[in-house]
This record gives C-alpha cells, sequence and structure tokens, in this order.
C-alpha cells in the first residue's frame, strides 16, 4: 500500500527508482581465538587490505578534487606495512583477522591522536578503513555510499561533505545516484547544499525513511517535500510526467531575471569551487552572489598561503570577468571548521567563534584572503565584492569594512545572519556598501533551531514570518540608504519565495545555479506591486505554512 514519508524538500525536483540504503557501521568485532589456522586468517587479511585499498584508489581516480586526496591517503593506510606488521602479530597470537584488524587499527588511532595535529585529525580516517575491512572479512557491503550495480535512491542518515561530493551522478553510471534522501538534516544543512549544488533531487529530515529496505521503489518528490514508497502505477507515470516537464521548462530561453514589469532582479550564483562557474554562467547566471571560500579549504590543516588562494580566486574571477562576483572570506566554525582556524573544542559552536569573529581572532588570515583576492582581481578584471559573514554588531561592521578598504577591495559589505544585524540594519548600512542575507543562518539563529538536526527542521522555515519581517528591515534600511540587498541563502531557490523577498526589498538573488530556472520563470509571472502584495499577505501570517499558504493564495496559485 502507498505510503507517504513526510520530509524537507530541495529544489522542485522529482524522481524514482529503488532504494539502497547507506550501510551502517557494523559493531566491533569480539577478542575471541581463531578457530583458522594463523595462515588462513592471515591470508584473508592480506586479501582484505588489498581490496579495499584498490576500491579507495578507483574512488579516488573518479572523485576528483580535494576528495581525491583524502580516499588516496586512505588507501595508501590500508597498505601501510607497519599496520600490516601489527595486525601479524596479532594473528600469531592466534585471533581471529577481525579483531587483529580492529585492535591494530584502534592502537594505529590512538598513536595518531597523541601526536595531534595533521596526524591526529587523519584518525577518523583510519576508522573508515578499518571499519572497510572488517565488512569486507564478514563479507558485508562496505560502509558509506553503496554500489549496487543500478541507479539507485540513496537513503542515509545524513552525508559527509565528502560523501555528497563523491556521488556518482553520470548518467551513463550503472551505479547513478537518481535521488538522495536523507532521516536527518534540515534544508539548510550542508548536504543539503551540496544537492541543490549538485542540482541532485532530495529530501532531507525524512525520519520515516528509515523504515525503508533496500530494494522498495520509492518516488522522492522534493517539490512535494515527501517519499512516496510503495507508489502505483498512475503515481509512477506522473512522477514521470513532472520529470519530463522540469526538463522542458530547463530548455526555456535564459535570460536576465526580471520582474513582469521590466523590473530587474539580477540572478546569481553561490558557488563553493571555480569547478562551477561555467554551469553557472551556462544557466544564465549573472554573476556570484556568494563564493564560500571555506568549501576550497576543507581539508587544508594549515592556512593557504596568499599565492595558493590568488591562483584560486583568479581562476573564478577570470571566468566572471567584467560581472558582479560576491566573494565571502572564510567562514569557519561548526559543521565548517577549519582546523587553523578553529581549534579550541565548544560545546556551542554555531554560537562560537566562528566567521569573522575568527578571522579577526587570526587576522593575519584574513588579511591574507583579502590581500589574495585583491591581487588576483587587479588582473582578471570581475566587479569583484566582498563580504563578511556571521557579522553581529556596528562595530564589527566597521572593522571589516575598512580592513578591506585598507587592503585595496573597493565594495565591501556583510551578511546578515545573525538577527541583532538585521535589527540595527539601518546603522549597518550607513557604515558599509551592502548587505547579503544569509537566510539560512538568520532563521536558525531567529528560530533557535539548529540547522543540521532533523528534529527541528520544521523550525528551520525561512517561511517563518519572523524571519520575513527582519528581512523586510533590512530591505528597508537598504532602500534608506540607497544600497543594495542580496539574498544569499536557500531561500532565494524556493521560486514563490523569492518572489516575497524581492517584495521585501531584496535587489538580488543568489542560488545554487540548478534553481535558477525556476526563479526566473517565478519572477517573470509577477509585477512589483505583486510582489509586494504577496509579500505582505505572507507577513502578516502566524507561522511558516501559514506565511506560505497566504503568499500562494495572494499569488492565485
Ligand atoms: C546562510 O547562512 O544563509 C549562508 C548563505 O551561509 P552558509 O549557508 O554557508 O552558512
Ligand atoms: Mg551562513
Amino acid at each position: 500500500m502507498t505510503d507517504t514519508i513526510e520530509g524537507v524538500g530541495i529544489g522542485l525536483g522529482v524522481a524514482h527508482g529503488p532504494v539502497a540504503r547507506m550501510a551502517e557501521r557494523a559493531p566491533a568485532p569480539k577478542d575471541a581465538r581463531s578457530e583458522r589456522a594463523p595462515e588462513e586468517e592471515t591470508a584473508r587479511v592480506r586479501e582484505a587490505l588489498a581490496a579495499v585499498a584498490a576500491e579507495l584508489t578507483r574512488r579516488a581516480e573518479a572523485a576528483g578534487g580535494a576528495a581525491r586526496d583524502v580516499l588516496e591517503a586512505q588507501a595508501m593506510m590500508a597498505e601501510d606495512p607497519s599496520l600490516e606488521e601489527a595486525v601479524d602479530a596479532r594473528l600469531s597470537d592466534g585471533k581471529t583477522a577481525e579483531w587483529a584488524v580492529f585492535d591494530a587499527f584502534a592502537e594505529f588511532r590512538a598513536t595518531l591522536e597523541a601526536v595531534g595535529g595533521y596526524l591526529g585529525e587523519r584518525a577518523a580516517d583510519l576508522d573508515d578503513v578499518a571499519a572497510r575491512v572488517i565488512a569486507h572479512l564478514r563479507g558485508e557491503p562496505a560502509p558509506g555510499v553503496p554500489s549496487p550495480g543500478h541507479p539507485f535512491v540513496l537513503v542515509a542518515p545524513d552525508l559527509a561533505p565528502a560523501d555528497t561530493a563523491l556521488l556518482d551522478l553520470d548518467p551513463a553510471s550503472p551505479n547513478r545516484v537518481l535521488a538522495l534522501v536523507t532521516t536527518d538534516g534540515g534544508p539548510t544543512s550542508h548536504t543539503a547544499i551540496l544537492a541543490r549544488e549538485k542540482g541532485i533531487v532530495a529530501v532531507v529530515g525524512a525520519a520515516g525513511a528509515a523504515g525503508l529496505a533496500d530494494g522498495d521503489t520509492v518516488i522522492v518528490d522534493a517539490a512535494g517535500g515527501a517519499v512516496i514508497a510503495s507508489p502505483s502505477e498512475e503515481q509512477l507515470s506522473e512522477a514521470r510526467r513532472r520529470a519530463d516537464e522540469r526538463a522542458a521548462a530547463e530548455q526555456a530561453p535564459v535570460v536576465p531575471g526580471a520582474l513582469a514589469d521590466g523590473t530587474a532582479v539580477p540572478l546569481l550564483a553561490n558557488l563553493g569551487s571555480p569547478q562551477g562557474a561555467a554551469e553557472a554562467l551556462e544557466r544564465g547566471a549573472e554573476g556570484v552572489g556568494l563564493f564560500r571560500t571555506e568549501f576550497l579549504f576543507l581539508s587544508a590543516t594549515e592556512a593557504p598561503t596568499v599565492e595558493e588562494q590568488r591562483a584560486v580566486y583568479a581562476t573564478l574571477l577570470t571566468a566572471f570577468a567584467g560581472r558582479k562576483v560576491v566573494v565571502r572570506v572564510l567562514d569557519a566554525g561548526a559543521d565548517k571548521p577549519l582546523p587553523f582556524l578553529n581549534d579550541a573544542p565548544e560545546d556551542n559552536p554555531a554560537l562560537g567563534l566562528r566567521g569573522l569573529r575568527a578571522l579577526r581572532a587570526s587576522e593575519h588570515i584574513l588579511r591574507d584572503q583579502l590581500t589574495a583576492l585583491a591581487e588576483a582581481n587587479a588582473e582578471a578584471g570581475a566587479d569583484l565584492w566582498v563580504m563578511a559573514p556571521m557579522v553581529a554588531t556596528v562595530e564589527e561592521t566597521i572593522y571589516f569594512t575598512e580592513l578591506a578598504r585598507e587592503l585595496g577591495l573597493k565594495t565591501a559589505g556583510v551578511m546578515v545572519e545573525v538577527p541583532s544585524i538585521a535589527l540595527l540594519a539601518d546603522r549597518v548600512l550607513a557604515h558599509t556598501d551592502f548587505a547579503s542575507i544569509g537566510t539560512n543562518d538568520l532563521t536558525q539563529y531567529t528560530m533557535a533551531a539548529d540547522r543540521l538536526l532533523g528534529s527541528v527542521a520544521t523550525l528551520q522555515d525561512p517561511w517563518h514570518p519572523a524571519v520575513l519581517r527582519l528581512v523586510a528591515q533590512v530591505g528597508e534600511a537598504g532602500a534608506t540608504h540607497g544600497k543594495p540587498v542580496g539574498i544569499c541563502g536557500e531561500a532565494a531557490a524556493d521560486p514563490l519565495l523569492a518572489v516575497v523577498l524581492v517584495g521585501l526589498g531584496a535587489t538580488t538573488l543568489s542560488m545554487a545555479p540548478a534553481a535558477l530556472a525556476d526563479v526566473r520563470y517565478a519572477l517573470g509571472r509577477f509585477t512589483l506591486d505583486d510582489a509586494r502584495r504577496i509579500a505582505q499577505a505572507a507577513l502578516g501570517a502566524d507561522d511558516a505554512s501559514g506565511a506560505r499558504a497566504a503568499a500562494q493564495a495572494a499569488a492565485g496559485s
């Protein structure tokens, strides 16, 4: 019988296919004597280590980028001769292969942790290798993203950014991921952001999906925020029809973003690496509204040099020469810790030394980054804007704006992610060139709901009138000062909410390139007066679902 599992949809896509679950890490083996001869156990271990190293090497080649380095390093761990010796010592004591691997890797882990620094950071990678070898010995699937040999809908509790980056989306691949369903994680978790960036059909925070089994056919309906288990033939053919229709909308002509009355609303791209530039331009991005620089350095253990940074920024800025590019300085902390900026453990990292606070505590890193940006653009010739994340005070606004100007950046602004800054937007905008509203964090902090936590995902909804009111205040302050107010959180990628945000005073919208076509289409349906009317309807509601319903009614949809 058909069963609807609710969650939060990412984007408007729909897909269907058989489920393959992310294999969970199996329980640790017990310390027991082996019934096999030590030589037999040794042969099993050798075969398992070689198989795991080969698989990791294969994945490294397929992944490319930063993920390749991590996977190659893991493959080398599996073949490390000193680890092999430690395993052998346990086997000659008559232990099982599973226990010998588990115990020898655990000993190495403890050593790495004791050394700390770069090596300490690798301890978790070592755990993953050990888990893979033990799974191989047991004849169980490797933990992590499965390779079932056919296209599948991936169901997982949540994904690490490296897992999401590695998902196989090649239409010709036998292991293609058709859609992603997570039982945890909210709509603004970085899994959701990466899914949006890669155009993966996804539903997150779908706790009920924990009951799905491998091979079950499901429809993943991101627009409806639901996973449909055991769908009927009619439901499947409707899903196919919608998927075809969206593919056709994607083919529609790419024009600059504008409302029906001609009011321009530039549509910009959110990017995490220069590699996304070509696709963004192809989809009609008029520039970049948020370049998340910390994504470039997630696996770095030391601060990147000016030279290293200049090269990567130059690639981005050259791709967008003559266009606006808003670069955010490193937003380290919470779910994106950078070891060289966040080295002290905190109980509440989302409320801790993150974003501009962390950069200010290591000002040389901020200076290096701004210097690299100014130098990169001297040759590239983009319209470069820089902005700071997690700004909470007028004083921080002045600090960042002055520093950016001192280092040769002409246009500097702040992100509005903390309610304090939205509430004082009129004063903030007196001291800086622009504001860009990060609705993901602004919602998290306004609603006091962790953006990574599935159990509070319904509160993490930017449609909430409390969030919309803050956006309206920033919009008004922007109009008063004649300064731009952009939106760069995930809210800008929701077509009707994008119309509401423009009605509240947003002057540009920035989103994952995959969302540009839908938002462009929605803006073209309404005038500025319509957008203001729809926004007022949403503001008048008591809660997020009321705001959404009121906007839908006012929009006549
Ligand atoms: C935001 O908070 O809305 C934002 C754009 O920044 P990030 O999602 O990277 O925290
Ligand atoms: Mg943010």
